[in-house]
C-alpha cells in the first residue's frame, strides 16, 4: 500500500515560508490593488446613466482583489498554525490583518452607495444582465447599510469598538492564557494551563476527571470578578449599539448573518425540546455503565471503553476515500486528490497550534486542511469533517467570488455530512461488539452536544441578555443562569451542573460573532436531512448535492432547504425527521 505523507506543501503557494519574497510581492500586489479600488470608488455615481456598467467594472475587480486577500489570509492562517514560535508569521499576520481592514473599509462605503440607490432603480439594477447572478447578496448588502446608522456614526462606532469592544475579547483571551491549575498526578503536583487540564476531562477515570473539574471550577471562580466584568462590557457595548440603531430583537444580527428566519430558530429548538427523553434515557444508560447513580457534568463525555482500534494516517486515508466513494465518486476523488497533493498537514509534533481547520485558496483554488493525526477515531472523524468543509470550497470554485461566502450554519453542512459518512461506516466495520458499542456512543454523545449542551448555552445567553439591558450581571447571578439553563437543557438528567460555565467557555466571549451557538446545532440537523435524503436517492444524488452546495452563498437558508430539499424549515417536521435519525442511534445503543 502507498504511504500518504502526513506534512503538508505550502512551498507549492508562495516558495519559502515566512521569508517568501514572493509572498511579500502579492502582499504588495493587494496593497495597491485596495489603492486602486478606494480611486475608482470614487467615480461611481448613483445618478449616472452609466452606473450599472461602471458597478458591475467595479466588482469584477473588487472579486479579484477579494480572492487575493483571502488567498493572503489563508497562508499566513497556515504559517503560524504549523509552528506557533514562527516570529515572521505573527509579523505576516498583523501585515494581512491591516489590509483586510483597509479593503472592509472600502466594502462598507461600497454598501452605503448601493443604500443610496432609490427602490426602482434597484430592481432594475439586479436584473441587469452582468448584476442578476449577484442579486442577492448585492441587495443583502444594500438592506444591510440600511439598517446601520450614517456613514459618519457607523465609522465611529467601527473606530471606538477597537479598543471598547473588542479589547474586552482579548482581555478574556489574555487572562485565560495566564490561567494556571494544579493536578495531582501519581507522583508529584503538576501545572497545566487550561487547554491541557481541560483535556483530562474525557479521562477514563472518574476521579481524575473529578478532581481536574474541581480544580478548573476554583480558578474560574477566582477570576470571576475579572469574567464577569468582560462579559458584561462586551455585551453592554452590543446592546448600546442595536438601541443606536433601533433594533430591538438580540437576535437580529446573528440571525442575519445565518441568513435565517427567527421562525426557522423557534421551529429548531422546539422540535429539539419536545424529543428529549431518549437522550436522557441515554444519559441514564451511560450512567449505569459507568456504575454511578446520576451522570455529572464531567462525566458526559467520558469514554466507556477503550477498545477502540487504531488506524495509521494513511490506513485512516484510505478508510476515508472508500466510504467517500460509496456516496459519492466526485468527493471519493477530491479527497484522494487532496492525500496526494499534500493538501493536509497531520504529523503529530510539537510546537503546532492544537485544533483543527480547513482553509481555502481562492486564487490557486486550491485547499489546506490542518489537524494533528494520532490514529483515534475521533482523528478519522475530524479528517473527514475537514474533508468535507474542502470539497464545499472545491465546488465552489467556479462560482461567483460575492457567491463563495457562506454563513456558519450551512458551512457546518458539508463537514457534517462527510463525518457522518465516515462514522456511520464505522460502525457497521467495527469488529468486536465492545468497539461497535464506543463507536456508537460516540455517535450519540454528539447529538446530547447539540441538542443538549449548545441548547444551555443558547437559552443561557437569551436570559443574560435579558439581565443585561436592566444593568450589570453579577458573577453569582450569572451563575445561577448558567445551572437553570443547563437544567432546563439536559432536563434534570444530571448530577451536578457547571455554574462557571459562562467563565470557561470562549464562545460568550467572541466580538465578531454574536450568538456563536445555534448555527453548530443548524448545521448538524440540516446535513442530517440531507444524508437521509442521500440514502434514500442513492446515485443520483451526487449532483444534486453539489447544486445545494453551490447555492449555499446566494441565499437564505429557507430557500435553500425548499430549493433543494423541498422542504419549510419554519415548520417543525423537518426538524423532527431529523432529530428522529439521532433517536434510531440511541435506540442502537440501548439495545446494546
Ligand atoms: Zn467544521
Amino acid at each position: 500500500m502507498k504511504e500518504y505523507n502526513p506534512t503538508w506543501d505550502l512551498d507549492s503557494l508562495f516558495p519559502g515560508g515566512s521569508a517568501s519574497q514572493q509572498f511579500r510581492d502579492y502582499l504588495g500586489q493587494i496593497r495597491t490593488e485596495i489603492k486602486q479600488l478606494e480611486d475608482q470608488f470614487t467615480t461611481l455615481e448613483v445618478e449616472a446613466d452609466t452606473f450599472s456598467t461602471m458597478l458591475t467594472q467595479f466588482i469584477m475587480e473588487l472579486e479579484k482583489t477579494m480572492f487575493k486577500l483571502r488567498e493572503a489570509g489563508a497562508f499566513v492562517s497556515c504559517l503560524s498554525a504549523q509552528d506557533v514560535t514562527d516570529e515572521g508569521a505573527k509579523t505576516l499576520v498583523a501585515e494581512s490583518g491591516t489590509l483586510s481592514a483597509s479593503f472592509n473599509g472600502v466594502l462598507t462605503t461600497f454598501m452605503q452607495k448601493l443604500a443610496e440607490v432609490p427602490d426602482e432603480e434597484w430592481q432594475a439594477i439586479i436584473r441587469h444582465e452582468a448584476l442578476q447572478e449577484i442579486g442577492y447578496v448585492l441587495s443583502e448588502y444594500r438592506n444591510k447599510a440600511r439598517d446601520l446608522l450614517a456613514v459618519e456614526q457607523e465609522v465611529l462606532i467601527n473606530d471606538l469598538a477597537v479598543d471598547g469592544y473588542h479589547a474586552w475579547n482579548q482581555m478574556y483571551n489574555t487572562i485565560v492564557g495566564n490561567m494556571t491549575v494544579e493536578i495531582k498526578g501519581e507522583e508529584k503536583i503538576e501545572s497545566y494551563s487550561i487547554g491541557q487540564a481541560s483535556n483530562l476531562l474525557t479521562s477514563s477515570n472518574r476521579a481524575t476527571r473529578k478532581q481536574v473539574f474541581d480544580q478548573l471550577n476554583d480558578a474560574w471562580k477566582e477570576q470571576a470578578s475579572l469574567f464577569a466584568q468582560t462579559l458584561n462590557h462586551l455585551s453592554g457595548f452590543r446592546l448600546q449599539m442595536y438601541k443606536h440603531r433601533k433594533w430591538e430583537n438580540v437576535l437580529k444580527e446573528p440571525l442575519s448573518i445565518n441568513r435565517m428566519k427567527q421562525e426557522t430558530l423557534d421551529a429548531m429548538w422546539t422540535a429539539i425540546a419536545n424529543n428529549k427523553q431518549p437522550f436522557v434515557a441515554y444519559l441514564n444508560k451511560k450512567a449505569e455503565l459507568l456504575n454511578i447513580d446520576k451522570l455529572s457534568f464531567y462525566d458526559v463525555d467520558a469514554p466507556i471503553t477503550d477498545q477502540v482500534k487504531k488506524l495509521s494516517y494513511t490506513e485512516g486515508a484510505k478508510f476515508i476515500i472508500d466510504q467517500f466513494r460509496s456516496f459519492s465518486p466526485k468527493m471519493a476523488d477530491f479527497a484522494e486528490q487532496a492525500f496526494e497533493k499534500r493538501w493536509i498537514e497531520a504529523e503529530d509534533r510539537p510546537g503546532k497550534r492544537p485544533g483543527g481547520f480547513c482553509t481555502s485558496f481562492p486564487d490557486s483554488k486550491e485547499t489546506r486542511i490542518f489537524m494533528t493525526y494520532s490514529g483515534t477515531a475521533s482523528n478519522v472523524a475530524t479528517l473527514a469533517h475537514e474533508l468535507g468543509h474542502a470539497y464545499h470550497q472545491h465546488v465552489m470554485n467556479d462560482v461567483h467570488g460575492l457567491n463563495q461566502r457562506y454563513a456558519m450554519n450551512v458551512a457546518e453542512t458539508a463537514s457534517t455530512f462527510a463525518e457522518m459518512i465516515v462514522a456511520d461506516a464505522a460502525v457497521e466495520q467495527a469488529e468486536t461488539a465492545e468497539e461497535k458499542k464506543a463507536l456508537l456512543e460516540d455517535k450519540v454523545n454528539r447529538s446530547v452536544a447539540f441538542f443538549m449542551n449548545i441548547h444551555a448555552r443558547f437559552i443561557f445567553e437569551l436570559n443574560f441578555y435579558k439581565e443585561r439591558e436592566k444593568g450589570f450581571v453579577s458573577p453569582a447571578r450569572l451563575n445561577e443562569l448558567m445551572v437553570e439553563a443547563q437544567k432546563e437543557a439536559y432536563q434534570d438528567a444530571l448530577d451536578e451542573y457547571d455554574p462557571y460555565f459562562w467563565a470557561s467557555k470562549l464562545h460568550f466571549h467572541i466580538t465578531g460573532t454574536p450568538f456563536y451557538n445555534f448555527p453548530y446545532t443548524f448545521g448538524y440537523l440540516f446535513s442530517l436531512g440531507i444524508y437521509a435524503r442521500a440514502k434514500e436517492q442513492g446515485e443520483s444524488f451526487e449532483d444534486d448535492y453539489i447544486a445545494l452546495l453551490e447555492d449555499t452563498g446566494r441565499m437564505s437558508v429557507e430557500e435553500l432547504a425548499m430549493k433543494h430539499l423541498q422542504v419549510d424549515l419554519t415548520k417543525p417536521d423537518f426538524w423532527e425527521a431529523a432529530i428522529e435519525l439521532c433517536i434510531k442511534d440511541v435506540e442502537a445503543f440501548l439495545k446494546l
